[in-house]
């Protein structure tokens, strides 16, 4: 009798273990994250934690900071009520996306530019912000534009997975690129001169040169890079809530006010331009 139960425990764990199991594969494509997210009372967000105005983490107090993790927590509120909660995983250009695929996180709002490739793999919102690609470079630099940097002596820093790289394939098609993992390793490849310029977009930029007073944007915008939130593929109604909740902060007069608190003073952005 004792060896029957010791059986139908022991089946009984396996298949417990097989449905665990079977869950998790089917529960990334197959799960609703909107009710997922209404029923934790949290959204996890993959947000930038190097990059600065956008989201980076602050070291005296370890929390994240940055008109993307501040939009974030707006629309969480609308979503999910004032008590709604916030997860925030720290993402880069290259690891995004497969953190979104593989459930870790429910969206990404990580400065990513909404491009008809990325398109095949995940779904955005509308856009939330319009960025451009530009430069930055060390002031005095003969660099004024990517024109300058199309030459095989040239170097542009960039980090992998971004967009930013890609463009140069097509504007600087002569030019080296170096890829770094994120923006913090780029700004200090810059720094010790391993490479002529920086290439992302104006507004991270702008951060970077508003912490490294010896650096300047230049060259203007010669991309364009609507940022739109992604979410997996098949979550419609998710979407359509994120959707909802953008135009609601934009509405009440959030999104404007979280713009002039995060670039009303950047030297060189015009944040009015930027208005919803
Ligand atoms: N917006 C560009 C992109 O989506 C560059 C910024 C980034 O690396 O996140 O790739």
């Amino acid at each position: 009798m004792k060896k029957l139960w010791h059986i139908l425990g022991f089946g009984a764990l396996l298949a417990m273990t097989l449905l665990t199991l079977s869950g998790c594969g089917q529960s990334v494509a197959k799960q609703d994250v909107l009710a997922r997210d209404e029923q934790s009372k949290q959204i996890t967000w993959g947000v930038k934690s190097d990059t600065r105005l956008f989201g980076l983490e602050n070291i005296r107090t370890g929390k994240l900071e940055g008109f993307e993790i501040d939009l974030a927590r707006a629309m969480t509120k609308k979503i999910l009520g004032p008590n709604g909660k916030c997860v925030f995983v720290p993402v880069t250009s290259g690891t995004r996306v497969p953190l979104l695929k593989n459930g870790n996180i429910d969206a990404i709002m990580a400065t990513m530019t909404i491009t008809p490739e990325r398109q095949k793999q995940v779904d955005f919102t509308h856009s939330y912000f319009d960025a451009g690609q530009s430069l930055l470079v060390k002031k005095g630099s003969p660099i004024k534009n990517i024109g300058d940097l199309n030459h095989p002596d040239k170097i542009v820093l960039g980090v992998s997975g971004s967009n930013s790289v890609k463009n140069v394939a097509k504007d600087a098609p002569k030019a080296r690129v170096l890829q770094l993992s994120d923006y913090a390793q780029a700004m200090t490849a810059l720094k010790s001169k391993q490479g002529d310029a920086l290439t992302t977009d104006n507004g991270i930029l702008y951060g970077m040169a508003a912490e490294n007073p010896g650096y300047e944007v230049v060259g203007g915008n010669f991309t364009k890079e609507p940022y739109g939130i992604a979410v997996n593929k098949n979550q419609a109604r998710f979407r359509n809530k994120l959707n909802w909740a953008l135009q609601e902060v934009e509405k009440d007069g959030t999104y404007n006010r979280l713009l002039l608190k995060w670039f009303g003073n950047v030297k060189g952005f015009n944040y009015q331009e930027m208005k919803r």
